[in-house]
């Protein structure tokens, strides 16, 4: 039976005519709810595959994916299977005790990647955090340093938190926030002199760079790839400073570059690297991993209630081997490169609107030119109009990141409103 047949089987169908007469009440929502996002005037209610439908019945093409996070798309049949099993089973029991999916998925990612050991946690700041602790720690014990210091990237974001939004390089998250938390340092993206200048001039009295945090692809910063060089140079210095390598690889890993991880299109591997949005498919779940010589934490040193419990595992656990048995990292490389062909296609088209295209696998960005008044949000609302749901990362790049299961069709549909909606806004 085809994908498509099993999401629909899988999917409560919307009801014909069942639809809410009334719209949406955004005003009493905003009332409640507080005011931490400047939402799209949109409320979804279900969703199938790459399609989702708001209060009204309207359908549209999910080209965000919960911010990159819906690995499987909506109402996968393989989710409704794990989570609906666990539910039943076993969903939480802390981890005062032994927890069998817990150790199964940590085994994937093993298996699946340069890690040596796991923890989990619920989110992609939380993941982060552990990852920060861990190198503090090491920062300490290992390489003997007092006031250890993370180098970080300008233009990162590593989330909310906050020692991760002060890991993040760019202020507008950190304003009202101070004082921030002590130890990191920023530097420029894809610049190793930065680095290098970094590492010997913050070497005095107690302080010393200890780590090294980086996205592989820089997600929310406008989806900026790593440079090959650049991150070879970087595992080079940190293999004869003893400096620590940690990735995050909360957006682009899980296979939405095409590779599994993003690491694995730079030609390194990373000492510590982080996941969550796309890991458990839009269930909550995040996760640090580690080489066995950096795993320095003992017990008490670092927990989470909820972290890796057998609901979140089960399903994540599910997610991972419907990536791998149904070979969607095959289909992340060839829908990508579709819709980055059809992108570049929209930027010839559109030269003085459209000044780049750029990403991997199902990540990609189109940056507007600077002297257009639009920003990135105006496009993602006129695409809302034309029936597509796409995401700005910063102010000038619009994102695409849709589900890894997406189809060839659906990227034409895709690429078809996009260019309709540059066609209705230049004109
Ligand atoms: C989204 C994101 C985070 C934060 O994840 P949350 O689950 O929102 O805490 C951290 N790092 C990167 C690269 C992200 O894209």
């Amino acid at each position: 039976m085809s994908i498509q047949t099993l999401i629909e089987q899988a999917t409560i169908p919307p009801e014909s005519g069942a639809v809410s007469s009334s719209p949406f009440d955004a005003d009493s929502f905003n009332e409640a709810v507080m005011s931490t996002y400047a939402r799209f005037p949109l409320a979804l209610e279900r969703g199938a595959g790459c399609r989702v439908w708001d209060t009204q019945g309207r359908e549209y093409l999910d080209f965000v994916a919960g911010i990159a996070t819906c690995t499987l798309g909506h109402a996968h049949p393989a989710m409704v299977e794990a989570v609906t099993r666990q539910i039943q089973k076993l969903h939480h029991v802390s981890n005062l005790y032994y927890i069998p999916e817990q150790g199964e998925l940590a085994k994937w990612i093993i298996q699946h990647s340069c890690a040596d050991r796991v923890f989990f946690c619920n989110s992609g700041a939380e993941a982060n955090e552990a990852a920060i602790k861990l190198a503090r720690k090491y920062a300490h014990t290992v390489l003997d340093i007092e006031k250890p210091i993370i180098l970080t990237a300008n233009a990162s974001f590593h989330g909310r938190t906050l020692a991760t939004v002060t890991a993040t390089g760019q202020s507008k998250y950190q304003k009202y926030f101070d004082p921030l938390v002590p130890g990191f340092h920023y530097v420029p993206y894809n610049d190793i002199n930065a680095v290098e200048a970094a590492i010997s001039e913050l070497d005095e009295g107690d302080y010393r760079v200890a780590a090294i945090l980086l996205e592989p692809l820089q997600g929310e910063g406008g989806v900026r790839p790593g440079d090959v060089a650049y991150f070879q140079k970087l595992r080079q210095i940190c293999d004869e400073t003893g400096v620590l390598l940690i990735f995050d690889e909360v957006q682009v890993g899980m296979g939405r570059s095409g590779q599994l991880w993003g690491y694995e299109h730079l030609g390194v591997e990373p000492d510590i690297f982080t996941s969550a949005k796309g890991l458990g498919g839009g269930i909550p779940i995040g996760a640090m991993m580690s080489k066995k010589f950096c795993d320095v934490f003992q017990p008490g040193e670092h927990a989470s209630t909820f972290g890796g419990n057998p609901f979140v595992c089960g399903v994540a656990l599910a997610v991972c081997q419907t990536l791998e048995k149904e070979n969607i990292l095959q289909n992340v490389q060839d829908r990508g490169e579709q819709l980055r062909t059809g992108l570049q296609a929209i930027a010839v088209k559109y030269p003085n609107f459209v000044s780049e295209v750029r990403g991997w696998g199902l990540i990609n960005g189109m940056e507007l030119q600077a002297d257009v008044q639009l920003t990135a949000a105006d496009i993602v609302k006129a695409a809302i109009d034309a029936g597509v749901l796409l995401v700005p990362a910063g102010p000038k790049v619009v994102r695409f990141v849709p589900p890894l299961i997406v189809t060839e069709a659906e990227i034409d549909l895709a690429l078809q409103a996009v260019d309709q909606v540059i066609a209705t806004v230049t004109a």
